[in-house]
């Protein structure tokens, strides 16, 4: 479903990717663990095209991200077709990144009737079912800023899938929230899990890595350093940075 091919990118002098590979298959999760500027967000932005690679490439469901082959030269995709290719890939933010002067309901069906040209009607009904599976039937009509830090990150997450994503990227869900309000959040990611939704998620929740995760990966400096089943990287990591940072975060 995802595969991430080599891929390096660097701010000005700053490498921030070094080489990174990364297959995600269909169906899976992957969990994305490291240390602060090991490049974690960066590597999920190069996913959708957010931050262009400067060389290395990423495919997701067999589509190359941000670029049409021709011969053997790469062409970037116009804005457009940018736009289009990333709404088949969710993204959901740390700080939820919810549209303020709009309901609830509206932050759901404004890129389904926008960008697919849903009919506002079917657009609606989907973003209520979807409201009701992430447990806010009832807020449909409120606003944001009436919401809490958790019922704000469900809402997003109902909005990345109204567009229906083949796949569903997470850079810290639940690290803007309240310790009280991240079991609610990381409730719904699992059920999108056990789903069968493909996803990669950075998070420093090591307990839900354990539970969900397929795949954990630990970064550092811009590298994939290992990555394995969550019992081993988890329980039996090999390499020493691994076993440092976990005895941070655990
Ligand atoms: P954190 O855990 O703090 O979110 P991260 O692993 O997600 O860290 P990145 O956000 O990918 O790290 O950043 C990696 C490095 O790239 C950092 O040193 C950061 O300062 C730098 N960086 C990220 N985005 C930019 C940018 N747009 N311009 C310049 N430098 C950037
Ligand atoms: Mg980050």
């Amino acid at each position: 479903m995802v595969d991430v091919r080599s891929v390096h990118k660097s701010y000005g002098p700053l490498q921030v990717l070094k080489g990174v590979d990364l297959t995600v298959r269909a169906g899976e999760v992957t969990v994305v663990l490291g240390p602060s500027g090991s490049g974690k967000s960066t590597l999920l932005r190069t996913i959708n095209h957010l931050e262009k690679v400067d060389s290395g490439s990423v495919s997701v469901d067999g589509s190359l991200v941000g670029y049409r082959r021709s011969g053997n030269k790469l062409h970037e995709l116009r804005e457009r077709e940018i736009l289009k290719q990333r709404t088949g890939i969710g993204f959901v933010f740390q700080n939820f990144h919810l549209f303020p002067h709009l309901t609830v309901l509206a932050n759901i069906t404004e890129a389904p009737v926008s960008a697919l040209r849903r009919p506002k009607k079917d657009a609606e009904a989907a973003a209520r079912a979807l409201l009701d599976r992430v447990g806010l039937a009832d807020k449909a009509d409120a606003y944001p800023k009436q919401l809490s830090g958790g019922q704000q990150q469900r809402v997003a997450i109902a909005r990345a899938l109204a567009l229906e994503p083949k796949l569903l990227l997470f850079d810290e869900p639940t690290s803007a929230l309240d310790p009280e309000l991240v079991g609610e959040v990381l409730d719904v990611i699992k059920d999108l899990a056990h789903q069968g939704t493909t996803m990669v998620v950075v998070t420093h929740e090591i307990g839900f890595a354990r539970e969900v995760a397929d795949t954990v990966v630990f970064m550092d400096g811009g590298r994939i350093v290992e990555q394995g089943p969550p019992g081993q990287v988890l329980d039996h990591p090999r390499h020493a940075r691994t076993t440092s940072f976990l005895s941070k975060v655990l």
